[in-house]
């Protein structure tokens, strides 16, 4: 006869099973996935796929916004060589 004190049934009741509801996604993600945001006494939750995808399109804008304005200041001094050879072709 063998004791088996540990009773199996109760190995799916842990903390990774919870879940809680993401205020970003408005769908419920597991707890490990989840971040605690506190904002004006308010405790909510998010996912970190949710920020850190935040986070990487806020920086993929930024580096989007830099790369055009450089392309927009390169096209301007383009054009304005452009017109200022042409008058001064004109005028010779
Ligand atoms: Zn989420």
């Amino acid at each position: 006869m063998t004791m088996t004190s540990t009773p199996a049934c109760n190995s799916s009741n842990s903390n990774g099973s919870e879940r809680r509801f993401c205020y970003h996604c408005r769908t419920h993600h597991h707890a490990t996935e989840m971040r605690r945001i506190v904002s004006r006494n308010i405790v909510r939750w998010r996912c970190i796929a949710s920020i850190k995808a935040a986070r990487q399109d806020a920086a993929m804008r930024e580096a989007f916004g830099q790369q055009t304005t450089a392309a927009n200041r390169a096209d301007s001094q383009r054009r304005m060589e452009l017109i200022n050879r042409s008058r001064y072709q004109r005028e010779a």
